[in-house]
């Protein structure tokens, strides 16, 4: 189906979250465009809850005021509160901002531009290899604030690739775009998701995969597994899967019951995640965006956030309780910096002696010894 674009004047462009994403160091994130012809055959853009106009692959909505729309909402003049700090992630969502239409239009490359402008500290998260086009915008900003430079993949199979990402740069490109931006001197990571179950979930596909994301450099590996709503998404999915992999039919019936969110079952995403970790201590790579990334970006309370977030995946995918989310819910709610309650952090809900020593250390350093040594498996 030939590609139907729709150009459209945005309201508004960055998206605050309810607070510091300690996935992708965000506070903000922006979709420059809406539906993406990768058409990957997993993505939950398709499904109905994103409302994405036309058929998902083939009908994209360009916001063609996108950096308009973002020089109003940075103006200081007419900003009520000031912009926090933090990586502001270009990517994500429901529409990848280095598909092909970016091309023509240039909208994130103006948007990058601008954002160098302001100085800001940008996380780029994409699957096309076309974000070097921007390598002098991207060495700029990189100068003066910082940049992540992440790709997706959901392994670095070539003949799985084809399969399930049709219009996206095979993998071998993807992990040359990573070696490239590492030797340009950027920090960068590989966000190995989704993990296709039963497909690229296996030891050795997660082994090839990791192995060839070390051999670029990469700061990080963060894996995620697949969710698959029903409706849109899980029917696009599993034709495919009838067509390519129809003996999987029924292990997926298994794992994929009635959810909200159309995630696997716990067991599924236990077993995935304790495979991932194993290989990762092997090769000693952070399971998260690192302490240096973050730590002189983000504000002292969201820095404990993040690192209690870390903390509580780290503890969770290894089948232990973790008192850690929510005592970093409890500070994501405060409105005082932390170091003012000092000695009465025991206060806040869900803070425990241990959790209250690691915040300690936080406050004093800025990360945690702990923390650093599970992030990259020594303990
Ligand atoms: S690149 Fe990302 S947004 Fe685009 S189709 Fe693939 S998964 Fe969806």
């Amino acid at each position: 189906m030939p590609l139907a674009i729709h150009e459209i004047e945005a309201k508004t462009i960055l998206r605050k979250h309810k607070k510091i994403d300690s996935w992708f160091l965000s506070r903000y994130g922006m979709n420059i465009y809406r539906g993406c012809s990768h058409n990957c055959v997993y993505c939950d853009g398709r499904s109905e809850g994103y409302y994405v106009d036309g058929d998902f692959g083939t009908d994209v909505t360009v916001k063609i005021n996108a950096v308009d729309v973002l020089r109003r909402e940075l103006d200081p003049q007419r900003k009520r509160t000031p912009l926090l700090p933090g990586y502001i992630l270009l990517g994500g969502g429901v529409g990848d901002s280095y598909q092909p239409v970016e091309e023509k239009y240039k909208i994130t490359r103006k948007t990058l531009a601008f954002l160098a402008e302001k100085k800001l500290p940008v996380h780029v998260l994409t699957k096309s290899t076309l974000v070097k086009r921007d390598i002098d915008l991207l060495r700029t900003i990189n100068e003066t604030s910082r940049v992540i430079i992440s790709m997706s993949f959901s392994s670095t199979n070539t003949i799985i690739s084809k399969i399930f990402e049709p219009g996206v740069p095979l993998p071998q490109e993807r992990l040359e775009t990573l070696a490239f931006f590492k030797d340009e001197g950027f920090h960068c990571g590989m966000f190995l998701m989704p993990v296709i179950p039963f497909i690229t979930d296996t030891r050795e596909i997660l082994h090839d995969t990791i192995h060839d994301a070390k051999k670029t450099g990469v700061d990080f590996i963060i894996c995620g597994g697949m969710t698959l709503k029903d409706g849109k998404q899980k029917d696009y999915f599993f034709n495919c899967l009838q067509k390519h992999y129809p003996d999987l039919f029924l292990e997926y019936k298994m794992i994929y019951k009635q959810s909200t969110w159309g995630e696997p079952t716990t067991e599924y995403t236990t077993q995935l995640y304790q495979t991932f970790h194993a290989l990762m201590n092997l090769y000693k790579i952070p399971k998260r965006i690192p302490p240096e990334l973050f730590k002189d970006i983000v504000t002292e309370n969201d820095r404990v956030i993040i690192i209690l977030e870390h903390l509580d995946y780290l503890y969770k995918m290894d089948g232990k309780k973790s008192p850690f989310g929510f005592a970093a819910y409890s500070i994501s709610q405060l409105h005082v910096p932390l170091s003012s309650m000092r000695y009465q952090l025991r206060q806040i809900k869900g803070v425990g002696a241990t959790t209250e020593k690691i915040i300690q250390e936080i406050l004093n350093t800025g990360s945690s010894k702990y923390y650093e040594r599970l992030l990259k498996g020594d303990e």
